[in-house]
């Protein structure tokens, strides 16, 4: 199907340059739009009741925010089919202890006097994880030691990878220089995209932490969420068949539905957060905000229409093969978390505390320490 929707689009995106409605290259939206069009086209009348509106070509040359929202959103887009890879997910299961998860999931999950307010065994599972990955399993990178004199280092800007490293899709390295003149050693870290090399170093910053996590929720068998906050910040969701609702869990901090952690523990000021799963993307800014106007006077980079156009696309492109059943679940979903969206963050009890991973210094020159600011 995939195969047939493929050739049938470029035939169309072929005919129509030809036909000289479109001088200017195809952007990934206008494929993504003729492939929506074309999966549609193929789907049988009966599943095709609850199908999206036909996409229009907007008349007036995108915005160079635009194209970097565009680019963005479909690069993570398509980053996570790298979480459903069979390969991976088995190296992924050889890596988490999922006896002693399962066991301690049980008990979060098991009601007694001690623990009266038993969390769902998926919302468990999630816990047991988190906690896991982030007291036992990876390593927080701050500054790294001298690979000579394991003396301290200092950042010294960055290098171009070397081919091992482009191969672990590193595209930055980091380099660390002894502060010991006398010693010369230079630390290399560079910043790995491969969940496969990720799961070797098991080190690195809230990028690696979440693109790793992303891949052992899935692992698990969570329905899971890539979140990219535009304020250099990654986390996940995933989603809680008891709650119903997409559920917000950072790794590094071992949080869990911890929506407000960032507003207002961290003193963050946040624009634009989204977030990406096998089942389709939505703008989830307000999730994570308790002052949606302060946020919204934030937000200039990309229109709000703009943003939803594209979370559409992207939305029905990964839904165009789903049986109708189950496409018209997932748009129920839509709209309870549109609801919920109105309201704001789901809070129970708001956290205060500061951000726990990363040193107090660059905690504080990120201007994210909470009340260690003053
Ligand atoms: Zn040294």
């Amino acid at each position: 199907m995939d195969d047939i929707v493929t050739r049938l689009s470029n035939m169309a995106i072929a005919h129509y340059q030809r036909a000289g409605h479109q001088p200017r290259r195809p952007t990934e939206e206008d494929i993504v739009r003729v492939r929506t069009l074309v999966a549609q086209a193929l789907t049988p009348f009966s599943s095709n009741a609850t199908a999206t509106p036909t996409p229009t070509i907007p008349a007036t040359a995108p915005s160079l925010e635009f194209r970097q929202f565009e680019s963005l959103a479909w690069g993570l887009n398509r980053n996570m089919d790298v979480y459903e890879g069979h390969e991976l997910l088995d190296k992924a299961m050889d890596e988490i202890p999922f006896q002693e998860i399962h066991e301690k999931a049980e008990q979060l999950s098991t009601s007694s006097s001690a623990n009266p307010s038993a969390l769902s065994f998926e919302d468990a599972l999630a816990e047991a994880l988190v906690q896991w990955y982030k007291h036992d399993y990876m390593r927080w990178v701050n500054s790294l030691p001298c690979p000579l004199c394991s003396g301290p280092t200092t950042a010294v800007g960055g290098a171009a990878p070397t081919p091992e490293e482009r191969a672990g899709q590193a595209n930055q390295v980091e380099l660390h220089q002894c502060q010991n003149p006398s010693c010369g050693g230079v630390r290399r870290f560079p910043r790995y995209n491969d969940p496969a090399m990720l799961m070797k170093t098991r080190e690195g910053r809230c990028g690696e932490w979440a693109n790793l996590f992303t891949l052992f929720l899935r692992a698990v068998g969570l329905r899971t969420r890539y979140v990219w906050n535009r304020e250099d910040h990654i986390w996940n969701e995933y989603f809680s068949p008891r709650e119903k609702r997409w559920i917000h869990i950072d790794s590094c901090e071992a949080a869990r539905d911890q929506p407000t952690l960032y507003e207002k523990g961290w003193g963050k000021k946040m624009s634009y957060i989204f977030a990406f799963s096998v089942e389709g993307a939505r703008d989830v800014s307000r999730a994570y905000t308790l002052d949606w106007p302060a946020m919204e006077s934030r937000r200039n980079w990309v229109r709000r229409d703009e943003i939803e156009r594209i979370m559409r696309s992207v939305t029905s492109l990964r839904r165009a093969h789903l049986p109708a059943q189950q496409r018209a679940e997932l748009e129920a979903e839509d709209v309870a978390e549109d609801a919920s969206l109105t309201v704001g963050p789901h809070v129970e009890l708001v956290p205060e505390m500061p951000r726990q991973s990363g040193s107090v210094d660059w905690t504080q020159a990120r201007g994210e320490a909470g009340d260690l600011q003053d």
